[in-house]
């Protein structure tokens, strides 16, 4: 078996395995088409390019993507330490500068002697090689007609949506304030309140606008993850739908009526000199002239400059459960793995978790020792453990989730929990750090 590994795809998930394996002090040479052919998303040769918000989402422990991000601080995740190098506040989650961001992610891989970065797409691979397929849910169609044949099996596929991007010169600040709910952290979000009168102006307009896909049924195959689902299509659920869902405007209070307003959009810096917002949970599939009609209705963007429209794109992943061993192995061959949103993982740092998780067992691989999966009290274990457990007949992309890990008892934690959701996630928390601290001690050090 030859030892250098070579990882295809230098997103999130192929950086952080390229990473991992460079600590372990392999060699590895990573693959990124870019810029020589690009994806419909990706706008930059940047490795580990953001390509929708600038958000990792929550960065405290009592939310599950807090911890999974904490997990993978103590397991020296590239990701995450580009993301503290270049964050941008944003309350209680973890928001950085896309462009440094990806530039630092660049930076530090092409710093590492052990890695070699080939800009070149690749569509076939040598089985005998050791590889990590990281290559996204954009993979290059030519890729993906080879691993459609390799793996034997068809592919799943679903839709997703990005959200716009608008100066902050151009909203209306007589209209709109800055705040962040419940006053968590800094007032770092912009909030646009509407009345009951605006709002239903707004959403009437929202369902009847004019979509881009409007020719594809939900029975033609075209689906969604309900975590990214298009505004539009959210709002077609009933009036009050997005109230209560990205439009809602609990532990908001307008300064200038002192009162909780109908409904809110908040938005969300999108660069670190605060220049550019993005409406927060507004991913899209309307046409762009029906974007700027539509959204200009919410008071304070009536003059708002749009820099970027939301945009819809193919979604690819695989069945792991059918494929794939918690260590990311696959299980027809032991020398390839697979990582990122290809696997059914959902979210950015999901993606690079896997990536982490995939660097770390193939080291494991090449020294001849046995792989480990991640406990299952832990973030990374619990997330992977479910990827590659779940009903293969109606596996779906899913996001790190407390619903994931193993119940809370007496005897597992050690003392009875709190009773508030609170509290009882804080002990998810407790013990998964405590269990990943054992399981570092005697794997990783
Ligand atoms: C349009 C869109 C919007 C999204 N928005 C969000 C969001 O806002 N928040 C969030 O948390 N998640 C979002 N996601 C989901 C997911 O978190 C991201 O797609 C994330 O980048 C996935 O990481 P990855 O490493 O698996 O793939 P990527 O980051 O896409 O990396 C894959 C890399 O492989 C390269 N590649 C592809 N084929 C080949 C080949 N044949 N040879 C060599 N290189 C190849 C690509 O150029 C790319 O750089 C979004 C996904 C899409 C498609």
């Amino acid at each position: 078996m030859k030892r250098e590994v070579w990882v295809i795809g230098g997103g999130l998930a192929g950086s952080e395995a390229a990473w991992q394996l460079a600590q372990a002090g392999e060699r590895v040479r990573l693959f990124e088409m870019r810029p020589v052919v690009n994806t419909p998303a990706h706008k930059t040769s940047c490795l580990g390019e953001l390509v929708c918000s600038n958000s990792l989402k929550a960065d405290y422990l009592e939310n599950a993507a807090g911890l999974l991000k904490a997990e993978m601080r103590l397991m020296n995740s590239l990701i995450i330490k580009a993301a503290d190098q270049t964050r941008v506040p944003a309350g209680g989650a973890l928001a950085v500068d896309r462009e440094e961001f990806a530039r630092t992610v660049t930076k530090l891989l092409m710093d590492r002697p052990e890695v070699e970065i080939v800009r070149e797409e690749i569509t076939s691979l040598p089985l005998d090689q050791p590889v990590i397929i990281a290559t996204g849910p954009l993979t290059s169609p030519a890729f993906t007609q080879w691993l459609r044949g390799l793996l034997g099996r068809e592919y799943l596929y679903f839709y997703d949506a990005v959200a716009p991007i608008v100066s902050k010169d151009s909203i209306d600040f007589t209209k709109a304030f800055f705040g962040s709910r419940y006053a968590r952290g800094e007032a770092a979000y912009i909030n646009c309140p509407l009345n009951e009168e605006e709002y239903n102006r707004f959403w009437e307009n929202l369902v009847s606008a004019e979509r881009r896909l409007d020719h594809l049924t939900e029975e033609a195959g075209l689906k969604y993850f309900e975590g990214c689902m298009p505004i539009e299509v959210l709002a077609a659920r009933g009036r009050d739908t997005i109230r209560f869902g990205p439009m809602k405007p609990v532990g908001l209070v307008d300064p200038k009526t002192g009162r909780r307003p109908y409904a809110v959009l908040q938005l969300r810096p999108e660069n670190k000199e605060g220049t550019l917002y993005n409406l927060v949970g507004f991913q899209t599939s309307l046409r762009w002239g029906e974007q700027k009609r539509v959204f200009s209705l919410i008071p304070g963007l009536a003059e708002a400059e749009f820099v970027r429209y939301g945009v819809m794109h193919r979604n690819t992943f695989i069945n792991s459960p059918e494929l794939l061993l918690p260590t990311l192995q696959w299980k027809a061959r032991e020398n390839f793995f697979f990582a990122g949103q290809l696997i059914g993982v959902e979210g950015y740092v999901e993606s690079a978790a896997a990536g982490l998780v995939s660097g770390w067992n193939m080291a494991r691989f090449l020294r001849g020792e046995t792989l480990q999966a991640f406990p299952p009290e832990t973030a990374l274990g619990a997330l992977f453990g479910h990827i590659t457990t779940a009903d293969p007949r109606h596996f779906q992309p899913m996001n790190i989730n407390f619903g994931l890990f193993p119940p809370l008892t007496p005897e597992n934690t050690g003392r009875r929990y709190g009773k508030s959701k609170k509290e009882k996630n804080q002990a998810y928390a407790k013990r998964a750090l405590s269990v990943l601290g054992r399981f570092i001690r005697n794997f990783v050090e």
